[in-house]
């Protein structure tokens, strides 16, 4: 124990590896957005990814679909600009579906008709190189295998990035940071203000390790569904199964029903259904202890599908995420804290980046259910004022851990509107340097009006 709490002082002699515009540090939905935006309005710039592909929790952590980018009657979409051209790349390399042609309901969506209309089903694989294409063609430059480890202030402005690679420890020093690594990394270390899950006790939602399975009778597990559905409205995929299983003891997972969505190839399902609790994301011990846990569940619901579900029967498992996804972890505190009223209200700002319809999809960080409730109004928005952190001058957060209270967080954190905050800061940050200011003095009228060039929709 006092090993533990040991720490010791060290000096390190740390090269400065590059001068930039922006650095973007982390590589994942609002990362790629951020950095190809940037660089397209003329900033050099830098991607920081700890692994060698970006994407991030829809790669890495397997996480998908991309959930509805449109208004819940699916007659207008809401996020546009660079989330539309990956999926366009994709499709063009026969990798996605177009979220215009998905419904509701649909296998696509596993059967769930509430905010899953729309969505966008891709293969991981197509995500990594759609991605990868349009942030190089940009021009940005990306620096794989590389962490973050700290930052450098100069009073409230960060100087200096601290980095970790295959060289060692190196720096670098950008006029603008943009925080997209998931967790607020950048934005705790600069000392702005968090918040962290729940306001009332902290709790956070569970993390779930994703599987891609193979060799599914796509047909047999529709005809299933459809026959349940007319016996007993309201009945999720498989959920009668999974109950009589649970109580002869043959189902331990923390799920009431099986949380699968079809892919664009045939016979192939993500499976969202290993469910770890009191999982801090920001903590490497708990980390680790999901990872082991997750991976264990994913093997328990392959000889479960085999055994007990019709059209799972021949089941392979193809891959596990290269880690859990993290649904939650800190909430930056910006100039504006986005809430469940907004969301629910659809609230609208004269300063909104982003449009976003999503339900408020709260995973219990206690229970096996959660809440999943509707907007009422056909979309609300996310204010600029979300990605601008208290008390740091040069940094922008985008993404899932943009200024928003747990339930706010629990429907702005789907991918669509992280590519749509995290193209609202890279274009921030780029145009913020042109004009000789910080991102919290932009004019948002000039930041909307080229959002709007750009084919973003605000
Ligand atoms: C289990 C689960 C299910 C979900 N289901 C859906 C769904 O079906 N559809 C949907 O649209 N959304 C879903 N979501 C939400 C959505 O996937 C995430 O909120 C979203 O992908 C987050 O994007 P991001 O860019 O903010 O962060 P991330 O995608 O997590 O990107 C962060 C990036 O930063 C990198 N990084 C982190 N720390 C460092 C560091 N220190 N140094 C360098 N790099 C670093 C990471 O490797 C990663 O690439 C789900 C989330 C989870 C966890």
């Amino acid at each position: 124990m006092s090993d533990m709490l040991e720490t010791i002082s060290h000096t390190w002699e740390i090269p400065l590896r590059a001068t930039v515009d922006v650095a973007v540090i982390g590589g994942g939905s609002a990362g790629v957005a951020a950095a190809a935006a940037a660089a397209r309005n003329g900033a050099s710039t830098v991607l920081v990814e700890r692994y060698g592909f970006l994407g991030g929790t829809s790669t890495a952590g397997m996480v998908g679909p991309f959930m509805t980018s449109y208004t819940p009657d699916g007659k207008r979409q809401l996020v546009g600009g660079l989330f539309q051209e990956v999926i366009d790349r994709m499709v063009a390399m026969g990798g996605a579906v177009d979220p215009g042609t998905t419904e509701a309901g649909s296998a696509w969506a596993s059967f769930i008709e509430l905010g899953h209309a729309n969505v966008t089903p891709f293969h991981v694989e197509a995500l990594k190189m759609a991605t990868l294409e349009m942030v190089c063609d940009a021009g940005a430059q990306i620096r794989f295998h590389t962490s973050f480890v700290d930052v450098v202030m100069d009073g409230e402005r960060i100087r200096d990035i601290i980095i970790l690679d295959k060289a060692g420890l190196g720096l670098l020093r950008p006029k603008v940071v943009i925080d997209t690594s998931g967790d607020g990394d950048i934005a705790a270390k600069a000392g702005a203000p968090f918040e962290v899950g729940r306001r009332e006790d902290g709790k956070m939602m569970p993390v779930t390790l994703f599987l891609t399975i193979g060799n599914v009778d796509d047909a047999r597990v529709e005809v299933w569904m459809r026959e349940h559905e007319q016996l007993h409205p309201g009945e999720r995929l498989f959920e009668c199964i999974v109950k009589e299983a649970r109580e002869r003891g043959e189902w331990t997972l923390e799920r009431e029903f099986l949380n699968i969505y079809r892919e664009p190839t045939p016979g192939q399902w993500r499976v969202n259904s290993t469910r770890i609790q009191n999982v801090d994301g920001t903590n490497p011990d708990d980390l680790s202890r999901a990872e082991i846990e997750g991976r264990r569940q994913a093997w328990e619901l392959i000889r479960f599908f085999r055994s007990h579900c019709p059209g799972l029967e021949h089941a392979q498992l193809i891959a596990t995420g290269t880690q859990v996804g993290v649904r939650e972890t800190r909430h930056i505190l910006g100039d504006y804290v986005l809430n469940g009223q907004d969301v629910l209200e659809g609230h609208k700002f004269e300063d909104g980046i982003a449009q976003c319809s999503y339900p408020i999809d709260i995973h219990d960080p206690q229970g096996p259910r959660g809440r999943l409730e509707g907007i009422h109004a056909d979309h609300y928005e996310i204010p600029y004022r979300c990605l601008v952190p208290r008390q740091v001058n040069n940094l922008l957060v985008a993404g899932r851990p943009i200024s928003a209270d747990h339930e706010g967080a629990a429907s702005a954190r789907v991918i669509p509107p992280c590519y749509a905050t995290g193209e609202a800061a890279g274009t921030a940050a780029s145009l913020s340097i042109q004009q000789g200011m910080t991102p919290r003095d932009l004019d948002v009228k000039l930041l909307r009006t080229r959002l709007r060039e750009q084919g973003a929709i605000v």
